[in-house]
């Protein structure tokens, strides 16, 4: 395994998406894909001499799927969960939340639908998906037990957790959700958020003001 991870704060509110990378065979997989990323991408992707063979989408808000229309029109296959499907299609829904406001929000058709416990294969490694709704309906995390690594978008952060007033949105439903499929994860589960710097599962166990892993 020669995976290589890299980390592309994109779009106006610096959101994380990650590329994930194995030279060796020749494949990448990408995490969210907000507003701005796709050239960022395409560098990287050259420089590695890989394909790009699937998007994961941690869930629907603008901030984190603003060029994800963009790998739709190559052919690069969806991966999200059914919850957010409106969001997905219509994300110019959410236009009110927006920043700035008048941004362009593009919808797209998600290929394969994902939910909690489904595995997939990626770049050679197994990925669990579990569902982590709260901060919004159908946000999930991707696992990657091989490389000690939850890609959780907005769930849970570096000393915090995802807000939870917008529309659909859950504190109780979120405290849950990171108590039984966050925690629940080996402690020294590298922890990459869909902002901010990483953590590890153990440290925020410990840590947290905002969900104690009591
Ligand atoms: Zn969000």
């Amino acid at each position: 395994m020669s995976l290589k991870v890299r980390i592309f704060p994109a779009g106006y509110i610096q959101t994380n998406a990650f590329l994930l990378s194995d030279p060796e065979r020749g494949e990448a997989v990408l995490v969210d894909a907000p507003h701005d990323l796709v050239d960022m991408v395409d560098k990287a992707l050259a420089e590695d001499g890989c394909a790009l063979k699937a998007l994961l989408i941690t869930h629907g808000h603008y901030d984190h799927i603003g060029d994800v229309a963009k790998f739709a029109r190559r052919g690069v296959p969806l991966y999200g969960h059914k919850a957010d499907k409106t969001l997905f299609e219509n994300p110019a829904c959410m236009q009110a939340y927006a920043y700035p406001p008048d941004i362009d929000l593009e919808g797209f058709e998600v290929d394969h639908w994902v939910e909690d416990g489904s595995r997939l294969e990626l770049l050679g490694l197994e990925c669990e998906v579990r569902h982590v709704p709260g901060h919004c309906p159908g946000n999930v995390l991707f696992y990657f037990p091989a490389a000690k690594a939850a890609f959780v978008g907005d769930a849970l952060f570096a000393g915090g957790i995802g807000r939870t007033d917008l529309p659909g949105g859950s504190f109780s439903d979120l405290e849950r959700a990171i108590r039984e499929r966050i925690y629940t994860l080996p402690a020294d589960t590298v922890v990459l958020p869909g902002h901010g710097p990483n953590t590890t599962v153990g440290d925020e166990i410990s840590f947290n003001p905002y969900v104690s892993g009591e």
